[in-house]
């Protein structure tokens, strides 16, 4: 324990790693406490048809309400989730609010609301999520066609033969499949020519500048009729304003989901967006 070895180890494991790392640890421990406190929630992000411009459906996004960080993002805790493997109880348990939720919503309302749920790659390989999302669907009563389960490109590095199979079992429930984040992972149009897929959510980051930027302008539009003759809808996401909406209702962009219509809204707000 001299000076030189600690001096060492400094070099090697440098300060913002150390900071990162006590960063994730602090994070794991809220993480865990909030599971056994019920202290992560759902809010739930409008999706509006392009045409009629009125709420279709919502995405369901996690939040953790910490007593010592404040509110958590996802982007933060999800990887430790996946990492320490507590996704796949969390994952399930968003998966039952979010259908239990929809269902009654429906009820209230008499409107057939879409969910969509996102699915970690974890939950995905494991055996037992179909008997989850069947026993979900079977328990929540939530009719499956209002169900939309988001999946990202990136998840599916195990074989496409695999994925197929698993997609068309849950599409035997009557659940949809939409493919998350399109255009950020590997192989994308294989995917789309060889996957039972629902629905493309083209990313934001180019949405971001589809009204600046041609080529951002050319990729949007193409990815729109693709998709179109391949039959999968197509939903933009990160929509802020007027001028990314005009030009994804010129190319016929089916829904729309950004901070222009909503910012996710919490379990009342969205109640009160869909009564109109
Ligand atoms: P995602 O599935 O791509 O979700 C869309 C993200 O974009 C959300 O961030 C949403 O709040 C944000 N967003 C939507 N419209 C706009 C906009 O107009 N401008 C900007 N700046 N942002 C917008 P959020 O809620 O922080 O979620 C981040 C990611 O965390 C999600 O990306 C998803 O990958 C993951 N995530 C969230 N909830 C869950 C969950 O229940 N399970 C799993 N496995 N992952 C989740
Ligand atoms: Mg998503
Ligand atoms: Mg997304
Ligand atoms: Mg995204």
């Amino acid at each position: 324990k001299s000076k030189d070895t600690g001096r060492n180890k400094v070099t090697l494991f440098n300060k913002s790693m150390q900071d990162e790392l006590s960063r994730s640890a602090e994070i794991l421990e809220v993480l865990r406490h909030a599971i056994e406190n019920h202290e992560v929630f759902l809010m739930y992000q409008p999706q509006v048809s392009i045409i009629s411009k009125e709420i279709i459906g919502y995405e369901a996004l996690m939040r953790i309400q910490s007593k010592t960080l404040g509110i958590l993002s996802p982007t933060e805790f999800i990887p430790i989730a996946e990492d320490s493997g507590l996704i796949v109880d969390l994952g399930a348990w968003a998966l039952r609010e979010a259908c239990q939720f929809t269902k009654n919503l429906i009820d209230e309302s008499g409107v057939p609301v879409t969910v969509s749920v996102n699915i970690s790659s974890i939950q995905l390989n494991r055996a037992g999520f179909f008997t989850t999302l069947a026993d979900v669907l079977d328990q929540t009563e939530l009719p499956p066609e209002c169900l939309e389960l988001e999946i990202t490109e990136s998840s599916l590095l195990y074989s496409m033969y695999d994925a197929a199979t698993l997609f068309k079992n849950f599409q035997t429930l009557g659940v949809k499949i939409a493919l998350d984040d399109f255009g950020t992972g590997y192989s994308s149009l294989n995917y789309l020519t060889k996957m039972p897929i629902n629905t493309l959510k083209i990313d934001k980051s180019f949405i971001d500048n589809i009204a600046a930027n041609k080529k951002d302008t050319y990729i949007a539009e193409t990815i729109i009729r693709l998709a179109h003759n391949l039959n999968i809808h197509v939903i933009a996401e990160g929509v802020e304003d007027n001028n990314q909406l005009d030009i994804l209702e010129q190319y016929k962009c089916d829904r729309i989901q950004g901070y222009l219509f909503s910012k996710p809204l919490n379990s009342k707000d969205i109640r009160l967006y869909l009564e109109g």
